[in-house]
């Protein structure tokens, strides 16, 4: 874990520890302190080193990994990058299924660091044999040798944050925390943290965000799947269409849903007001911030902590493209305010 002025034996060491900065602007008119925990600070720029890491020693201290053996995931990007610079540091060979969904910069960097990647098709059923789940699957059978992370199934990935994250945010709030706000996808960092936090303290208020045309918050409610509400949707890492038994329900006390459009306007907002670039789902999880304070959710001396996932590089082509937010229909009319045309 990274620690003050010390030379570090690899990037792993850098992994956890990450700030925890006030929101001054964007919060300003809400009721509370809001403070942002910023995982783009980890040297895999995401949220996601945190499982990498503590998902493979623990295979090894399991004796279930050997040098040369094969880590396979399937992963939105964010795990698929952290995989690779844990496999590169520890001599593994990374092997991922990734989503069409994901953004080509992504993509790019997962090859960049080593990784071979498969793309498949996003929008077929989690059973269907082109999904990333059974690609992954046919690939760990075919492989000997390999570990299937399988992070949206894997009780590891909630221990990760439970022992990292959790940790740090209690210790960073001194204990002062009164709402965690987090974006659920495989529920690991939600669950996780949301454990450490209310063994501490039983009345911290657990919020998960979740995606409009994801199944997970009407689980939640109901502890029923209900197919009806699944639909495709843009923001990647973030809802899903399966219950992930990653997510641990009972650790969460609500979620509330956020559209695309909102959530990559307030992404951009978060950068103008706070400085701070970060992911679409960093967007989504400041969304709900405003949803819930517009809803009466904080009082004056409440301490919210929000978490930020990942950094904005990822999204280039997508939330912070200008011609992508017109193609989505997310601004009113043709935007080119950004366009700056130099006269010589
Ligand atoms: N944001 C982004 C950008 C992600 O990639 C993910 C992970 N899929 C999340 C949020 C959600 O984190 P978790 O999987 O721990 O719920």
């Amino acid at each position: 874990m990274k620690q003050e002025n010390k030379v570090y034996s690899s990037v792993l060491d850098l992994i956890g520890n990450t700030p925890l900065v006030k929101l001054n602007r964007i919060t300003s008119k809400f009721k509370g302190d809001f403070y942002a925990k910023i995982e783009s600070f980890n040297p895999g720029h995401s949220s996601k080193d945190r499982i990498a890491l503590y998902i493979i020693e623990q295979a090894e201290k399991q004796g279930i990994l050997k040098p040369g053996d094969t880590i396979i995931e399937t992963t939105s990007g964010n795990t698929g990058f952290s995989l690779a610079m844990v496999s590169i540091i520890k001599g593994y060979e990374c092997v991922l299924a990734v989503s069409s969904k994901s953004s080509p910069d992504k993509i790019d960097m997962l090859k960049t660091m080593g990784a071979k990647v498969y793309v498949c098709p996003a929008h077929v059923s989690a059973d269907d044999p082109r999904s990333y789940y059974e690609v992954a699957k046919r690939l760990h059978e075919e492989r000997k040798g390999s570990v299937y992370i399988n992070q949206y199934f894997n009780q590891l990935n909630i221990d990760a944050h439970y022992h990292s994250t959790g940790a740090e945010i209690w210790n960073q709030t001194e204990g002062k925390i009164t709402h965690l706000v987090a974006c659920s996808g495989t529920g690991g960092t939600i669950s996780g943290t949301a454990k450490y936090l209310k063994e501490q303290n039983p009345n911290i208020k657990v919020i998960g965000v979740d995606a409009f045309g994801s199944v997970i918050k009407k689980y939640h409610e109901t502890r029923e799947f209900d197919a009806n509400e699944i639909y495709p949707y843009r923001i990647e890492g973030l809802g899903k269409n399966l219950i992930p038994t990653a997510t641990d329900f009972d650790t969460i006390d609500e979620f509330i849903k956020v559209t695309d459009e909102d959530s990559a306007h307030t992404a951009r907002e978060i950068a103008r007001t706070e400085g701070m670039f970060v992911g679409y789902t960093s967007g989504a999880a400041v969304q709900a911030l405003k949803q819930l304070s517009e809803a009466g959710e904080f009082k004056n001396s409440d301490k919210v902590v929000v978490i930020f996932p990942d950094h904005g590089s990822r999204y280039m082509s997508k939330v912070y493209s200008d011609k992508w937010m017109n193609d989505q229909g997310f601004f009113d009319s043709i935007h080119e305010e950004s366009i700056q045309k130099v006269q010589y």
